[in-house]
């Protein structure tokens, strides 16, 4: 790798397998990034020698759970880690903390990367409870795992009010808030876990969102869709 930033495409429930084949056709798979398709692509991408990551997991192991994915299948088909705790699955899926830390054991166990997102809402963010929200989401959805396991939990700040709205947070927040999450983690466990910053990244801001030395990657989702600007994002953060 060039840097040392990790770059996750989250594709959430877009793109028809047509778009898929286009897609492949127009962006090299290379180390640098990774693409969460929706499952049912993956093998598509897989097969073209793109890194990988699943968008959700059960949080059962396998057998009569209609519609699910478990972690160990997911790992069977390639995939190197897995987004846990979006903030769309938290509210229009109904997802609590306990669900999700046990997402998060059954992913961590059949030996894939976690990506955990967490975040505050705008009122959460007016009120200053930022840091109590982010607090409460990493004490809860980390719970009762070993120490080793941190190493392969990466943390992805996601402020809800920042996801698709073209709004972000300041650099200085960003650093505060990633400072603050290793903070707490390593408080549990003694080690700090990467952490990235996901929400209305595109291929403009992306230049300035890579000062922050505190960040080690970034989580796109709307800008992820259009190959060209995907390319820019990554040659982006790259050049550095
Ligand atoms: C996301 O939902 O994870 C995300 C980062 O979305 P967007 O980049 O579209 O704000």
């Amino acid at each position: 790798m060039e840097n040392n930033k990790l770059i996750i495409g989250n594709m959430k429930m877009n793109l028809t397998l047509k778009e898929v084949k286009e897609y492949i056709k127009q962006i090299e798979p290379d180390k640098n990034f990774y693409v969460c398709p929706p499952s049912i692509y993956l093998s598509y991408f897989n097969d073209s020698g793109y890194n990988t990551g699943i968008q959700n997991v059960s949080e059962f192991d396998m057998g009569a759970y209609t519609g699910e994915i478990s972690a160990i299948q997911a790992v069977s088909m390639g995939v190197d880690l897995v987004i846990i705790g979006h903030s769309e699955r938290r509210m229009y899926l109904h997802e609590t903390d306990e669900i999700i830390n046990n997402k998060v054991k059954k992913s961590l166990l059949s030996g894939m990367d976690v990506i955990l997102c967490v975040g505050e809402t705008l009122e959460e963010k007016e009120q200053n409870n930022t840091k109590d929200k982010l607090n409460k989401q990493l004490i809860e959805d980390l719970k009762n795992l070993d120490k080793e396991d941190i190493k392969y939990v990466i943390v992805a700040y996601e402020p809800i009010w920042a996801i698709g709205t073209g709004k972000i947070p300041t650099n200085e927040e960003i650093s505060d808030i990633s400072n603050f999450i290793k903070q707490v983690v390593n408080n549990m466990y003694g080690l700090e876990p990467k952490v990235l910053y996901g929400g209305s990244i595109n291929d403009t801001n992306i230049e300035e969102l890579n000062n922050i030395d505190s960040i080690d990657g970034f989580l796109i989702g709307g800008a992820c869709l259009k190959p060209d600007k995907f390319k820019k994002i990554i040659e982006t953060v790259d050049k550095k």
